[in-house]
């Protein structure tokens, strides 16, 4: 089978199918596959996928535990979500280095005895072929499986792009933060800062946290060219508790933007592929689930090939252990996404003074921490065993 993209998605598949015998080859357009951004976190149940890939350990010694989510808008706490809302022994997240998961599944991929070719940028796919922008095609294979992230051109509806993304940098964990949280600060919904705990890249360095703040897609241009101090004052007055980890960023360059798009394909099933990850499903950060779906994607999808004979049969079944669980978390990213990145005043008052009290009120902390969980609509229930 051919793997198209060597990111969260296309690893995993990769591993996964290897571990049942099928020779996979992947393809990545970088000469170096490696992974772009900071820190994510990964839920309990993408957690469970690294279990079975048998890496789920080394994930944790380099990862962060985290007890909640945390935001503040002035005086309001308009964001609190705890795990242990679902019982004290219920699973954490854990909070990682976009580089140590992606060399944790690297290396897994590589032992299971995957082939990757790498500086191979792919522009098509058609008959069981891969073609590349050199004109090239790869050999036939029985499937192709898309996972090229959020701008694949294998995907054949247009994504979505997102009014804000956001800057990103990892920087060594300073300041008082709590090392168990996401924390956030909000003005409105226009202006946002984050800091996430992501662990380490390797065992003997020190902690380091990812710092985002939000942008506007049509004003990255005017941030680039003001002064680096200028944004740091718009920082510092809306968080100062900032002020340690700012002085870690000496110019634009240290920081990364991130872009944010939303596209939902109504099936992973096309003529000539199959999507997984990003690919299919791509939406903002905020509730902190896109790796986690890859995970399940790949774990769906192996899953499923390895219980059906008959490979028409196999990609049916792996919609049907993925479709409602995408969907409904697609369809909740929509909704929640414009409380914490828009322009709209009322939204982000309605975020304050309604919804944000309601949802201290039982069920509702149960409810949310399932939802960041990542567990609404029981995703591993007909995957056990
Ligand atoms: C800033 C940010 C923060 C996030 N935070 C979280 C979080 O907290 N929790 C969470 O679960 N998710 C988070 N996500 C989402 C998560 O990172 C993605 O959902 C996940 O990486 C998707 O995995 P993927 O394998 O589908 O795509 P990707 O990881 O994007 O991998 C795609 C791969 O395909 C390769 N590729 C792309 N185009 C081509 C081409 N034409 N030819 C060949 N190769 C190509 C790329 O080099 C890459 O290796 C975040 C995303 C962003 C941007």
């Amino acid at each position: 089978m051919a793997i198209a993209g060597c990111g969260v998605a296309g690893l995993a598949c990769a591993s996964l199918l290897r571990a049942r015998g099928v020779r996979v080859v992947l393809f990545d357009k970088l000469e170096k596959p490696a992974p772009i951004g900071s820190g994510l976190i990964l839920q309990p149940v993408g957690l469970h996928v690294l279990d079975v890939l048998g890496v789920g350990d080394r994930m944790r010694a380099l990862g962060a535990p985290i007890e909640r989510l945390y935001g503040k808008s002035g005086r309001h706490v308009v964001l609190d979500v705890r795990y242990d809302a679902l019982g004290a022994d219920a699973p954490r997240g854990l909070s990682v280095h976009r580089g140590a998961l992606f060399q944790v599944l690297y290396d897994a991929t590589l032992a299971a005895g995957a082939e990757i070719e790498s500086g191979r940028d792919v522009v098509g796919a058609s008959g069981g072929r891969l073609s590349f922008s050199d004109g090239t095609k790869s050999a036939r294979f029985d499937l192709v499986i898309d996972a090229l992230g959020m701008r694949s051109p294998l995907s054949t509806q247009p994504k979505q792009n997102l009014a804000y993304g956001a800057l990103w940098a990892s920087l060594d964990s300073v300041g008082d933060f709590d090392p168990a949280a996401l924390e956030q600060r909000y003005e409105a919904a226009r202006k946002m800062a984050g800091v996430m705990p992501i662990g380490v890249l390797r065992r003997e360095e020190q902690q380091k946290v990812a710092f985002f703040w939000s942008v506007r897609h049509d004003r990255r241009d005017a941030w680039r060219t003001a002064p680096i101090d200028a944004w740091k004052d718009d920082v510092r007055a809306l968080w100062p508790a900032t002020e340690q980890l700012l002085a870690q960023i000496a110019s634009h360059d240290d920081l990364v933007f991130a872009a944010y798009a939303h596209r939902t394909l109504s099936s992973p099933l096309a003529r000539d592929c199959v999507h997984v990850g990003d690919s299919w499903h791509c939406t903002s950060p905020q509730l902190g689930q896109g790796a986690n779906m890859a995970l399940l994607d790949a774990y769906a999808l192996a899953w499923a090939l390895d219980r059906q004979s008959d490979l028409d049969m196999a990609l049916g079944e792996y919609e049907r252990l993925r479709l409602w669980h995408i969907r409904l978390y697609q369809a909740a990213s929509w909704l929640f996404t414009p409380a914490y990145q828009s322009d709209s005043a009322a939204i982000a008052w309605l975020r304050d003074r309604l919804v944000a009290p309601l949802s201290r009120v039982p069920p509702g902390p149960q409810v949310l921490a399932a939802l960041v969980a990542g567990q609404w609509g029981w995703p591993l229930a007909a995957m056990r065993g």
